[in-house]
């Protein structure tokens, strides 16, 4: 028995499922997770002392890499004076501005320690600025774990919504409604059947949790337009695409201005961080300048700050790790892509930048009903051979592959040859 299979066995005694966090366990796998011991630049750690190269990258907020020496110095510092003061700080305030001043569409900003809680507040935000209660979310887009948006209703447009999750009331999602990712016409049709009662429409600008799924071109600006015509909120969730697309994150990638947005992960550094932002005149609706209550006693905790704020000034000081993504993404996907076709695979690749998915299907994966035609068991089998080969990928359909600085192009060029043995065996 392996040292990780041991840990599960244990695990699953005193932890449901045995992990912290259900995208964790390889359920849809078959196997024990891969417990984790250390990670270094591209590079994890199983307890077993196997070595992987990682595409999981901490879902996303490891972009310098593991251990990245600048941020946990950063840690260390900040530790000496003290773990945590319940009280406000300098660094939080170097943080607020630091955000504010370099990314256009955040006139205001509020920590808290979680991508749901910066979602679940977003919306109350939106809903107490426009007096309004309705939202409309799309399928396949995830916000966290909160009550309103554990809702995905599967294909096709609904009026209102239905919890994906027992113990959430039907009353809880009622004003959640459901649109079709990359088609503006159900969003307009929610919006007439729902005339005057829409706070917000919140997207992911470019999903990734239903496995990568690009915007169509003038999605996001139809959303935009859609949006200012109805008096409704538009909120970009930037948990994933924030700081990574481009500094901007998605809003300067496609140049589109929403009024709110969400971060989470990337914005820690790997400590627990989100933060949500926008237009002044909304954020001053929050407690304690307003009537809209948010609060969190680790809110802007020192040592998170310090790590995120390192995190932050490096990229805005190294444009060149975007471009350098740009480039290493177009390298991992569009060798997968041309190896897969030399081996007669069916599967679709969609990628942007750093973030990528293969998706075993013919179709064109555009949305979750098209996201959900891919073969999980081909899957399955992939993640597994990858695995075996060195290749620590997300042990879901649904998910991205995160690219980092770290990722060298020896890095890629080895995962390639991965791939391409796992091809050639011909068991997908
Ligand atoms: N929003 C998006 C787009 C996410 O991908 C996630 C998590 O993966 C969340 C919100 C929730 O963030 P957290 O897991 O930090 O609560």
């Amino acid at each position: 028995m392996t040292r990780s299979e041991e840990l599960f066995n244990r695990a699953v005694k005193r932890i449901p499922g045995g992990v912290n966090s259900p995208v964790r366990a390889y359920g849809a796998i078959g196997e024990a997770p891969r417990f984790i011991d250390h990670a270094d630049g591209c590079y994890i750690y199983d307890a077993d002392g196997n070595r992987y190269i990682d595409y999981i990258d901490s879902w996303g907020p490891m972009i310098l890499g593991h251990n990245f020496p600048e941020i946990r110095e950063a840690v260390l510092k900040a530790c000496e004076k003290g773990l945590s003061f319940g009280c406000a700080t300098e660094v939080e305030v170097e943080m607020a501005e630091f955000i504010c001043e370099h990314l256009p569409h955040v006139e205001m900003v509020r920590m808290v320690n979680s991508g749901t809680e910066a979602v679940m507040s977003a919306v109350r935000a939106a809903r107490g600025f426009t007096g309004k209660s309705k939202i409309i979310k799309f399928a396949g887009c995830y916000h966290g774990h909160s009550d309103a948006l554990l809702v995905s209703a599967g294909s096709g447009v609904m009026t209102s919504g239905i919890p994906d999750s027992a113990g959430v009331p039907a009353g809880c999602t009622q004003d959640t409604m459901t649109a079709v990712y990359n088609d503006l016409d159900s969003v307009k049709t929610l919006m007439e059947q729902a005339k005057d009662q829409v706070a917000a429409v919140i997207v992911e600008p470019v999903a990734a949790n239903m496995g990568v799924v690009l915007p169509d071109e003038g999605f996001l600006q139809g959303l935009r337009d859609l949006c200012d015509k109805n008096n409704a909120l538009l909120i970009f969730d930037e948990v994933i695409t924030g700081f990574r697309l481009a500094f901007g994150g998605a809003a300067e990638y496609f140049g589109v201005k929403p009024d709110m947005v969400t971060y989470g992960k990337i914005i820690g550094a790997g400590m627990p961080v989100g933060a949500y932002g926008g237009r002044k005149e909304i954020m001053e609706m929050v407690s304690p300048s307003g009537p809209v209550y948010q609060a969190g006693t680790l809110s802007g905790n020192p040592v998170a700050m310090a790590a995120g704020l390192t995190q932050l000034k490096y990229l805005y000081a190294h444009p060149e790790v975007y471009t350098g993504l740009e480039k290493k993404g177009t390298l991992l996907y569009e060798g997968m892509k041309d190896l897969a076709e030399k081996a007669g695979l069916i599967c679709h690749l969609n990628h942007i930048s750093s973030l990528g998915s293969i998706f075993f299907t013919g179709e064109k994966v555009c949305d979750y009903t098209s996201a959900k035609t891919s073969d999980t068991k081909a899957f399955a089998n992939y993640f597994l051979s990858m695995l075996k080969g060195g290749i620590h990928l997300a042990p879901s359909q649904f998910e991205a592959m995160f690219l980092s600085d770290a990722h060298s192009e020896d890095v890629i060029h080895e995962t390639l040859k991965v791939f391409s043995e796992v091809l050639e065996k011909g068991n997908l």
